[in-house]
């Protein structure tokens, strides 16, 4: 069946090519559809309006009632502009007009009244609009709905005159041609249930509200639907996942399991035994593992991880722990040198600097089985790499390996293994079953007993002095101090020099021989790098400089002082998890956050809280209010963002909840769907599986 929403937008009236071509490239609109599920982000109550006296710096769109005193034209040739000046009974302001200048002054009428509305912006002392849209009064009262949706723009849409009006005009033509043929697609019994309207009622009301209520039960609408085929997705294939693939099973606990946790010298916390409960249970199910174990910084994963890998030697398989650094890969083989019996289990590192003649017997023992553990980068998924039983892959830090990466891990061996991934980046369980797909959730939400909260303080640049007064007491009592820039792709140059400069102030500050300064970078050769990290984690060297992509995990107990320059240029997240390498060891600890002068009143929010809290739920949860899940660390890279058009996967997550009850509740009785009543739900979830067809893969 042709659905009219597959066609291509060059057809709407009013689009044609070159429009055509500015959509697709700014907005991403290729089809009908794509127009259609393009929703205002925000309504404006158009029977408001503002006095003039009341426009602040808020930057929200407003509406003004008055009459246009003076229309002028000013400057010259590429510099010409119009000014038409506005006036209510409390206040002027100036409109703006750069383009159209020909046009919009015979429109303009000096003494005539007018609606305008627009965004305000501040220049040169004074409130003024930039090409606002101007109504004359009979126009305006002609309006059929007073709620106007307002949609995402850009520079180069506004450019080319496609104005929030304009496109407005697009999307009705668009309804209109769409009347009567747009198909629906959920089940009537599920429309019923749940008290939703109709898919076309929705989709009209979206952009063209006649009220509030109409909007909102079109919201409800289209957010359920959205949220509801997401979650029947997911756990469709995890059905299917659970159907398919057969877990090897670790019969026993056997002897290296129990060395092990015999000779722990600390107790496991109540977490880490509950979490091993989990697992456990899994590994014994005959079904495949798919865990993602949670776990704020310093909580103790690897250990988890160290003893889910012996249960899979224990039973006469291989297991595999692959993290995203090499500093990082080199810390888990020497943890896992500290806390198995070396002498029984065979274990090996594999990462970019292996050499080449190690690297080739790795493999060989890797097929024939005689290394029983391996540890290793991204080395461990290239083709080379193959198993002669892997009964367990355990991925740590999860976000930072693309999906189809850690994909490569099933086809390693013959067998399919079960699946660990760790992430230290905390995140409701609801939204972190979503974003990993259909992974059941573990949590570690204790730390080790004595860890002391690490004491955050916020400083200016004016103040270094005493940080480094700070950073010298410290060290001359014997800690380490960890010195964090920030790298950002898009200014990483310039993060270079900050990063040579800091490092150059530093090692004036803190004089060789006395003071040891080591540095770690990504420009680094990787032999200079393991050089300096190894002079630090020794308690060879008292400073590392390093940037934030670097160290992520590294444990150093003896480092006290987490210093953050820039620090308002990080994430919450991001933040949490350096101030996470310090107040590992008995001291107490500090994070000193760096900061400019002037800071935007979201990076203040962002640094108050991390003073206030070293939670990393809560921080996590406010990160997410500030940012939304889009941006959440770590989901955008490893192309795990979900492409919601209008639920929020925080914000709406109780219709999460409800939705991925609903959903299960549809599966448990119709498995596969194939219930008459369920045939619309098939087809609904096929535009759906297209984008999530990597994630059934994702470990
Ligand atoms: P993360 O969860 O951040 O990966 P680690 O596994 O690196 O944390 O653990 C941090 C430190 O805590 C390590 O030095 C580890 O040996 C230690 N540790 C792990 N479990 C416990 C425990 N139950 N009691 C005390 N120390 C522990
Ligand atoms: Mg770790």
């Amino acid at each position: 069946m042709n659905n009219i929403l597959d066609n291509e937008i060059k057809f709407l009236p009013g689009v044609g090519p070159r429009r055509a071509d500015l959509l697709a490239k700014e907005l991403n609109i290729h089809t009908f559809r794509d127009m259609m599920y393009t929703f205002p982000f925000r309504y404006v109550d158009r029977s408001r309006f503002y006095a003039v006296r009341d426009i602040d710096g808020t930057g929200v769109y407003v509406q003004l009632r008055g009459v246009i005193r003076s229309v002028k034209e000013v400057g010259a040739a590429r510099a010409k502009r119009l000014i038409a000046t506005f006036s209510d009974d409390t206040g002027t302001v100036d409109l703006i007009f750069f383009k159209g200048i020909k046009w919009v002054s015979e429109k303009l009428k000096a003494g005539s009244e007018y609606v305008v509305f627009g965004k305000p912006s501040f220049y040169n002392g004074s409130y003024n609009f930039v090409h606002p849209e101007v109504d004359s009064i009979d126009a305006e009262m002609n309006r059929t709905s007073s709620m106007i949706g307002i949609y995402s723009s850009t520079e180069k849409l506004q450019n080319a005159g496609i104005t929030n009006k304009v496109f407005s005009k697009l999307q009705m033509n668009l309804s209109k041609l769409c009347a009567g043929k747009i198909q629906e697609t959920m089940p009537q019994y599920i429309l019923k249930a749940k008290s939703l309207c109709p898919l076309p009622e929705a989709l009209f009301n979206i952009h063209f509200p006649q009220n509030i209520h109409a909007l909102y039960a079109a919201q409800r609408r289209l957010k359920y639907e959205e949220l509801f085929l997401l979650q029947l997705s997911l756990l469709k294939q995890k059905c299917v996942r659970m159907r398919e693939n057969e877990g090897v099973v670790f019969k026993k606990v056997g002897d290296n399991f129990n060395y092990t946790y015999d000779h722990l010298s600390f107790p496991l916390t109540g977490a880490q035994k509950r979490v091993l409960k989990e697992i456990r249970a899994d590994v014994v199910s005959g079904k495949q593992m798919n865990r993602l174990l949670q776990g704020d910084v310093g909580s103790g994963k690897t250990l988890v991880a160290i003893l889910s890998a012996l249960q899979a030697i224990d039973n006469g398989y291989q297991a595999c722990i692959m993290a995203p650094t090499e500093v990082l890969a080199q810390q888990h083989f020497g943890s896992v040198s500290k806390f198995v019996d070396t002498e029984k289990i065979r274990v090996a590192l594999l990462t970019g600097s292996t050499k080449p003649k190690e690297k080739k017997e790795i493999y060989e023992r890797l097929e024939n089985g005689t290394i029983d553990l391996v540890i290793g980068t991204h080395a461990l998924i290239e083709d080379k790499v193959r198993f002669s039983s892997l009964g367990l892959a355990v991925i740590d830090e999860q976000h930072r390996f693309g999906v189809e990466q850690r994909s490569r891990l099933w086809s390693k061996s013959r067998i399919v293994p079960h699946i660990l991934v760790m992430t230290a980046t905390p995140i409701p369980r609801t939204l972190a079953m979503t974003l990993y797909g259909d992974l059941d959730v573990s949590v570690i939400d204790e730390l080790p007993p004595g860890r002391k909260p690490v004491v955050t303080t916020q400083v200016t640049e004016s103040k270094r002095q005493a940080v480094y007064d700070f950073m010298r007491k410290e060290i001359d009592s014997g800690r380490q101090v960890f010195v964090v820039y920030p790298l950002i792709k898009e200014s990483e140059k310039l993060d270079y020099e900050n990063l040579e400069a800091g490092y150059d102030a530093i090692k004036e500050e803190f004089k060789a021989p006395q003071y040891i300064v080591a540095v770690v970078h990504g420009k680094q050769t990787n032999e200079n790098k393991a050089h300096d990290m190894k002079l630090f984690a020794e308690g060879r060297a008292h400073i590392l400089v390093a940037t934030s992509v670097i160290e992520v995990g590294v444990d150093v107990p003896n480092a006290s002082v987490m210093v953050i320059e820039s620090a308002e240029r990080f994430g919450l997240s991001q933040l949490h998890q350096l101030r996470g390498r310090v107040g590992r060891g008995a001291e107490k600890s500090y994070c000193i956050l760096m900061t400019g002068n002037k800071l935007s009143s979201e990076s203040k929010e962002r640094i108050a809280m991390m003073c206030q809290t070293t939670d990393g739920f809560e921080l996590a949860e406010a990160d997410l209010k500030m940012r939304g899940p889009g941006d959440f660390e770590g989901t955008r890279q490893s192309g795990l963002a979900i492409d919601l058009h209008i639920a929020n996967l925080v914000k709406d997550s109780p219709m999460l909840e409800e939705a991925r009850k609903d959903a299960q509740a549809i599966l448990d009785s119709d498995p596969e769907l194939k219930n008459p009543e369920n045939t619309l739900l098939v087809r609904s979830l096929q535009g759906v599986e297209v984008d999530f067809k990597d994630y059934s893969k994702i470990s």
